[in-house]
């Protein structure tokens, strides 16, 4: 059955000033490739609304990732400790450099990793420690810096849907030793394909800078530090151009007003599915005192896959996009022979058979969002 989309699942949010500030670095600054003006001035925005010591844009939360694996010397061997309910990119980033994702089952309530699995899953080879902020909402980040010092472990904030999302009075992305987010298309804020990493420790700072820079001091150089750049260490080309800085730049100037709409998106879905959660029928993602989150995604949880699977179909032909997400790593064909797991994994198991992904957009109106629900609550009446 074909039906017709009338409410789709994502609809990327353009500002306005998009155009005009590629147009700006083309034509008035003449610099397409990266670190210019537009670069700055997201660096800039970044550090200063979320608090952090060194904001660098990369071309993707992938390459942000990636960044963090080299940063935190993940060698043959080197375990990271991850949860598997998460997008493949958290895993690979560290399994490029030879290192074992070790996943932990999540936590119900939030869908985070279970912080107090983490430190019985430590062993000698314990690098670094992986939390994922899902759906933007923060994990227990002082017992996961707590057992982090105490162990000597590296942490890095999984941030990519966690832009402005806050864990007690900290931006998520400035609390671990580094903050990966992405800007990809699907995301709140966007340029298409884009990421930053957050350093928030200053003894990796320079060497941030060179990884991103190919291997060389050319950061230096620009700014008259050295008076040539030479090869200095092992990088690659992390940098995404002016044009893509361009973009992202007019998107952050827009991003509290960005967020606060989705946030009221978010807030009407939860308002209207409370009956349905009185009466048993579904659950909604749980509210915290110490977190709180950016409208990022709306997910349910259904009473099981067969029920999922249905209520998907059903919002479907009344021409709404809904879908699920992860298939968890630890049962991909990849996960399966490069990662291991750390004790059962039945709540990631039974959550990614039961969530579900509405849609959810800026330019989503309440009737929207009244049209999601009554569907829903249709699909709950007949079955
Ligand atoms: C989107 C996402 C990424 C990857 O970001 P890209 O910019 O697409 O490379 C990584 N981790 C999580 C949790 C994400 O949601």
């Amino acid at each position: 059955m074909s039906q017709k989309i009338s409410t789709p699942f994502n609809k990327p949010f353009i500002v306005g000033k998009e155009l005009s500030y590629i147009a700006q670095a083309v034509l008035v600054e003449s610099r397409t490739a990266g670190d210019g003006v537009f670069t700055r001035k997201c660096h800039d925005w970044l550090e200063k609304h979320l608090g952090c010591k060194k904001a660098l844009l990369t071309h993707s939360g992938t390459a942000a990732l990636e960044m963090a694996a080299i940063l935190c010397d993940i060698g043959p061997g080197d375990e990271v400790i991850m949860p598997s309910f998460t997008f493949v990119s958290t895993a690979n980033a560290f399994v490029l450099r030879g290192g074992v994702p070790v996943f932990v089952d999540i936590r119900p309530d939030t869908l985070n990793m279970d912080e107090k699995l983490i430190e019985g899953t430590i062993t000698s080879k314990t690098k670094a420690i992986v939390p994922v902020h899902y759906a933007g909402k923060s994990c227990e980040m002082d017992e996961i810096m707590a057992v982090a010092k105490k162990h000597g472990l590296m942490v890095i904030e999984d941030a990519a849907q966690a832009l402005l999302s806050s864990w007690k009075d900290r931006y998520l992305g400035t609390v671990g030793h580094f903050g990966c987010f992405s800007f990809h298309e699907t995301k709140n804020i966007i340029s298409g394909e884009g990421g930053a990493l957050l350093v928030n420790d200053d003894r990796f700072i320079q060497r941030a800078e060179i990884i991103r820079e190919k291997g060389t001091d050319r950061s230096r150089f620009f700014r008259g530090e050295v008076d040539k750049y030479t090869w200095q260490d092992i990088g690659s080309s992390y940098l995404p151009s002016e044009l893509t800085a361009a973009f992202l730049f007019a998107q952050l100037e827009e991003a509290e007003k960005i967020i606060a709409k989705r946030r009221h998106i978010y807030a009407c879905y939860l308002e209207r599915f409370w009956p349905l959660v009185q009466a048993g029928r579904i659950q909604i993602p749980s509210i915290s005192e110490d977190s709180t989150g950016n409208g990022h995604l709306c997910y349910i949880l259904t009473g099981g896959l067969k029920e999922r699977n249905a209520l998907m179909g059903h919002l479907q032909s009344d021409g709404i996009k809904a879908i699920f997400h992860y298939v968890p790593l630890h049962s991909s064909p990849a996960g399966r022979r490069l990662c291991r797991t750390s004790g059962d994994m039945i709540v990631t198991d039974d959550i990614s058979d039961r969530l579900l992904r509405l849609p959810l957009y800026y330019d989503m109106t309440e009737d929207d969002v009244s049209h999601v629900v009554e569907s829903v609550y249709e699909f709950y009446r007949q079955s």
